[in-house]
């Protein structure tokens, strides 16, 4: 077993070993507590502070007590309860869809709607399932659970260069013999924090006969009205080749995942997406919980008004970094320095994580800053201030 140990070596002599960081429970969204310490924190995705909502908390536990604290079953067994069929209708009304399948986490959501939509057809061996020839055409960036879901399709996989639809164009032409296309997009990139041209992908997918599957992870509570999402911005939300993609655990504060689309597509996963079908139906805490963060955030559109204005606040106050929406990547040329000023804004109280190798390409390495609707205003100076400071903006 040296290879692991000498992995790990490897790893710490390169400054990519990583272990995960012990926190405090789940604050409000602005503050982080790590090895005793608290900082501002400029890492999460709980772009509402809904995670350490005590109505959230509340309706997860009295779901544990009236429905058990786990679910006892996969879905298709005796694992489906009233609260799923219930958070499952909720979402597709929200998603503006006939119907939605929720999975354990949107990590499983990701793979197994698209290891199932460009897979084999069930029902054929998996020779004659690939007869039919299918093809699934990512963009670069795409998160790592779509990109596992490609691999696990065995279908042939073309990736095309972030956001280069003209890119996509052309291997679209190219793969004439494909009877099934699945073009594959996140409508916030985690990394980068920018969103595609969603009317120009579709029309250009539907010209080809393609699928569009939309991963909304990071736009579910954040872009679009209401927080409804890309699809939903761009009048797209009912369209049947358009399958949206979102998590329960970013923005709405609990955990699990859900693809919302027609019912004959959520039939379809419900029959061939093994991440739904071979693991326990999402316990009912977490399903309540998902529930209580869909009223609330209806009920309370001041949260995404606060995120929306704290995004235009950091704009105005950073005009050398490029401020979209809640992600912003700052750029800082090397590793080397992005771990530099990630220590440096650490001294002064601010969490903000450097992304390097192999998350993003050397040249690439970054802080990452997220923004909730819960930071201050003096949250923001303090965070523009510093990174002026060291030079980075
Ligand atoms: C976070 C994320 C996921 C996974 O969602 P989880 O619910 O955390 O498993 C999927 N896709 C994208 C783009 C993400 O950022």
């Amino acid at each position: 077993m040296n290879w692991i140990k000498e992995t790990l070596s490897r790893l710490e002599a390169e400054r990519l070993r990583r272990s995960p960081p012990a926190v405090g429970p789940a604050a409000a969204g602005r503050s982080v507590t790590v090895e005793g310490r608290d900082y501002i924190c400029f890492a999460s995705n709980n772009y509402l502070g809904l995670a350490g909502d005590g109505r959230l908390a509340e309706a997860a536990s009295r779901a544990a007590r009236a429905f058990g604290a786990g679910a006892g079953a996969s879905r298709l067994l005796v694992g489906t309860l009233s609260i799923h069929r219930e958070l499952e209708g909720r979402l597709a009304a929200f998603k503006g869809t006939e119907d939605a399948v929720l999975f354990s986490t949107g990590y499983q959501a990701g793979i197994g709607a698209v290891s199932a939509l460009a897979g084999p057809l069930p029902g054929s061996s998996h020779r004659q399932g690939m007869r039919i020839p299918s093809v699934a055409f990512l963009d670069k960036l795409c998160h790592a659970c779509l990109v596992d879901g490609a691999r696990l399709s065995a279908a042939r996989v073309r990736v095309y260069p972030h956001l280069r639809t003209e890119k996509l164009e052309e291997l679209l032409g190219r793969e004439t013999e494909a009877t099934r296309r699945l073009v594959v997009t996140e409508s916030l990139f985690s990394m980068d924090g920018d969103s595609p041209d969603l009317g120009g992908l579709f029309a250009l997918a539907g010209k080809h006969d393609a699928l569009l599957l939309l991963d909304e992870a990071h736009a579910t509570g954040t872009l679009g009205p209401g927080g409804r999402g890309l699809a939903a911005e761009a009048g797209l939300a009912g369209e049947p080749r358009l399958v949206q993609m979102g998590t329960l655990s970013k923005a709405l504060g609990s955990v699990g995942g859900f693809i919302a689309g027609t019912r004959e597509l959520c039939e379809y996963l419900r029959n061939t997406a093994r991440s739904y079908i071979y693991t326990t139906a999402p316990s009912p805490a977490s399903v309540a919980a998902a529930l209580e963060a869909l009223k609330v955030l209806e009920e309370e559109p001041g949260r995404l008004e606060r995120l929306r204005a704290n995004v235009s606040f950091l704009a105005e106050r950073l005009s050398a970094v490029e401020v979209r929406g809640p992600i912003v990547p700052v750029p800082a040329e090397t590793p080397e320095r992005a771990l530099w000023a990630q220590g440096e804004l650490r001294e002064r109280g601010l969490w903000v994580p450097a992304i390097r190798p192999p998350s993003v390409p050397q040249k690439g390495s970054r802080l990452r800053v997220s923004l909730c609707s819960e930071h201050t205003r003096e949250d923001l100076e303090a965070l523009a201030t510093a990174l002026k400071d060291l030079g980075l903006a």
